[in-house]
């Protein structure tokens, strides 16, 4: 994960190593070998500016202070800054004071969402919580079928489409779930719904008509890591078309570059809160910012 990105960070830092203080212009070069290797990551122009703008001006700073030596200081500063920039703290699901609490996940197809609520599922679960998975993905023929193995693997039972639970019908499908959660006790309801190869105004309004239907606790967007930018433009259509409180990366495992990763939080303005890392149901937790910035900074 971020090889190339871990790689050149490491060179920069290398380089500054062998400086007992830095001068402006060394902080400026380094700057733009900051600069020009979260632009090969495919990090979002914008927070690349903000970010590089904010380690020179604390850099600066910092030099003046020279309580460590220069290089410690400067991976210190940027480790601060990417923590910054992932979203500062884990943001944990913020559960209904009145069960069930509704959890929403919408996204494209393919962004990995049926696997993701199995994972969830599973983790709340080990969190001690009672979970029920809603099949409200009518649109692929299987992915009712899928959610049902996928909660069969996690030990969570599957609300599904039948005669009385709605069939065809994605909202009453929904809708009914909630009934059941409250009746059989269910403290979490996982409502999985249908995604389209790309945006469109039809899945954006059965989204929408979902979320009227079940008024979530939280809306996660799911969204493949490894699309990189398409990431956070899809993330920003969403949040207009459906309104989103929080991300979840996946495949994060795939992910060589990190540009969504690293831009997500910052341009929608939303917390990533949990992070998928392969196919596995338990390759899947809360997402650290901090844990993640360490990473990147090997
Ligand atoms: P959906 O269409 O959004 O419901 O997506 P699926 O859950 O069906 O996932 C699409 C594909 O991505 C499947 O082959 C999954 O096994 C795979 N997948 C999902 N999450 C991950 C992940 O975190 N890492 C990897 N490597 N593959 C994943």
């Amino acid at each position: 994960m971020f090889d190339t990105l871990q790689d050149r960070l490491a060179s920069v830092f290398k380089g500054l190593r062998s400086k007992g203080r830095l001068t402006e212009a060394d902080i400026d070069a380094t700057m733009r070998e900051i600069r020009i290797a979260l632009l090969e990551a495919d990090v979002n122009l914008g927070v690349v500016k903000e970010f590089v703008t904010a380690v020179k001006t604390r850099a600066l700073e910092a030099e003046l202070s020279k309580a460590l030596n220069p290089s410690q200081q400067v991976i210190k500063i940027v480790n601060e800054e990417l923590v910054a920039i992932l979203g500062g703290e884990a943001r944990p699901i913020r559960f209904a004071k009145k069960p069930p609490t509704v959890i929403m996940l919408a996204g494209l197809q393919g962004a990995g969402k049926t696997t993701l609520a199995g994972k969830l599922a599973r983790w709340l679960k080990s969190e001690k919580h009672t979970p029920l998975l809603v099949a409200a993905d009518l649109q692929r023929p299987n992915a009712v079928q899928q959610l049902q193995i996928v909660g069969e693997r996690a030990g969570v039972h599957v609300y599904a489409p039948e005669p009385g639970n709605g069939v065809g019908d994605p909202i009453e499908v929904a809708r009914g779930s909630i009934a059941h959660a409250e009746a059989k006790l269910y403290d979490v309801v996982i409502v999985d719904t249908a995604g389209r190869l790309g945006v469109d105004a039809e899945l954006m309004q059965q989204a929408a008509d979902i979320k009227a239907a079940v008024t979530p606790h939280e809306t996660l967007f799911v969204v493949d890591a490894m699309i990189g930018q398409d990431a956070v433009n899809t993330a920003k259509a969403f949040d207009e078309g459906v309104g989103v409180d929080g991300v979840v990366l996946t495949k994060l495992d795939g992910d060589a570059r990190g540009g969504a990763a690293l831009s997500i939080a910052r341009v929608l303005g939303k917390p990533i809160m949990f992070a998928s890392n392969g196919e596995a149901l338990a390759d899947f937790d809360m997402f650290h910012p901090d844990r993640m910035a360490s990473r990147i900074l090997g």
